[in-house]
């Protein structure tokens, strides 16, 4: 395992559909920004509702290199452009380039709840995650089996499937190469408190290193401030994708300080 990956562990909030108020945004954005000052050795990105982005500064305030924003989905064309220069019109979406211009560097895209909810297709996050990085956004892919998919034993399957199908249109440039960062994200454990031990996450890590090096590859589902290093330390994940705990600032603390010392 390359030792930098484990060195600065990736840790990305994914604030989903909260908080309700821009004030209360604001508020958990800057007590973040006050605690992560001292933390040097890890880089945190922030993923907001679309609506509070631009409201939500790393930088002011002083400097803290090590926060960053990411948005929790963008579209797959960069423009609204209608024919015959583009196929719009897409009433509601959000361009990857409108993002990156109000400082967004991360984005979340293929999450399960997008899958389900919305359901989007590995076709269309392969588009997405094509213009993402043509935006210069550095797109966080979500992968993961259901739990009726684990309970047969198909998990690997279902990612080798997920990957081939997401990556095999996206030519394999240095763009892609430098910037894609994989999130292994079992459906099951999202939300549920339900989460994956360590020690089975890690065979899995192991198996998506086959194909993937160097990429970062983070572990989400359920983590709290009693498993996350596990998924570091033990399994050796780059880093963690954190959804509900990343609402409860002191849970949030405790797991950036445990890392801290890793
Ligand atoms: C997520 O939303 O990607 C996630 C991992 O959620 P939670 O931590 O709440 O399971």
């Amino acid at each position: 395992m390359p030792r930098l990956i484990i060195m600065r562990p990736l840790i990305v909030a994914n604030w989903k559909m909260n908080p309700l108020t821009l004030a209360e945004a604001k508020k958990l954005f800057n007590s973040v920004k006050k605690e992560i000052k001292n933390v040097k050795n890890m880089e945190v990105v922030i993923c907001p509702p679309f609506s509070y982005i631009s409201n939500l500064n790393p930088s002011t305030g002083g400097q803290t290199p090590n926060l960053k924003l990411g948005a929790q989905n963008a579209f797959w064309d960069p423009s609204d452009n209608g024919p015959p220069t583009g196929q719009g019109a897409y009433t509601g979406e959000i361009s990857p380039t409108m993002l990156k211009n109000l400082g967004v560097d991360y984005v979340i895209i293929g999450h399960s709840e997008r899958r389900r909810y919305l359901k989007e297709t590995n076709e269309m996050i392969s588009k997405k995650i094509k213009t993402a990085l043509k935006a210069k956004l550095k797109p966080i892919l979500c992968l993961g089996e259901t739990e009726k998919e684990m309970k047969r034993g198909k998990t690997k399957e279902v990612l080798e499937n997920q990957l081939k199908e997401i990556l095999s249109p996206i030519p394999n440039s240095k763009l892609l190469i430098s910037n894609l960062i994989l999130a292994y994200e079992p459906v099951w454990a999202i939300g549920t408190g339900n989460f994956c031990r360590s020690e089975n996450t890690k065979k899995v890590l192991l198996f998506l290193r086959k194909f993937f090096k160097k990429t970062p590859i983070l572990y989400g589902g359920s983590v709290n401030s009693q498993n996350a290093v596990s998924y570091i330390r033990e399994a050796g994940f780059s880093g963690l994708l954190l959804g509900g705990v990343s609402l409860d600032i002191q849970e949030f603390f405790k797991i950036i300080k445990n890392l801290n010392r890793v």
